[in-house]
């Protein structure tokens, strides 16, 4: 029966087994998107380090714990903004922000830059 061995994480001298059509183990997925999301705009990766931004981030989850996506239920670990900060969103306005569990943020994020015609990469110097 057919079988493809599990290849090494793409995270330089990282050893993790990943299944085969991720490049990344779980760890270094989330690194690199997070990466590769503050390197999209300086100003996110601004506001994300800001202490401000840390302080209504956890706010608002205390507030929203639960994923915004209808019967999912899970508990809230990211926080996105529903107009995206580049686009004008208000960086810090809880009607701006919006909580989800890591599997529908993935959902929407990827959602969000693989489709709708924007370009994947952006004029980043991804060197992938
Ligand atoms: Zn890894
Ligand atoms: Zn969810």
């Amino acid at each position: 029966m057919p079988w493809s061995p599990p290849k090494p994480c793409a995270h330089p001298g990282c050893r993790a087994l990943v299944p085969r059509g991720e490049r990344w183990c779980q760890e270094h997925r989330r690194e690199v998107r997070r990466e590769a999301d503050a390197a999209r705009s300086p100003e996110r990766r601004k506001l994300y380090n800001s202490a401000a931004w840390k302080k209504v981030r956890r706010a608002f989850i205390l507030a929203h714990p639960v994923c915004s996506t209808p019967g999912c239920g899970m508990p809230v670990t990211d926080v996105d903004h529903v107009v995206p900060v580049e686009q004008g969103g208000a960086p810090l306005s809880w009607s701006n922000l919006d909580g989800k569990c890591h599997a529908c943020h993935s959902r929407k994020t990827a959602s969000r830059d693989g489709g709708f015609g924007n370009p994947r990469r952006g004029g980043g110097g991804s060197d992938l």
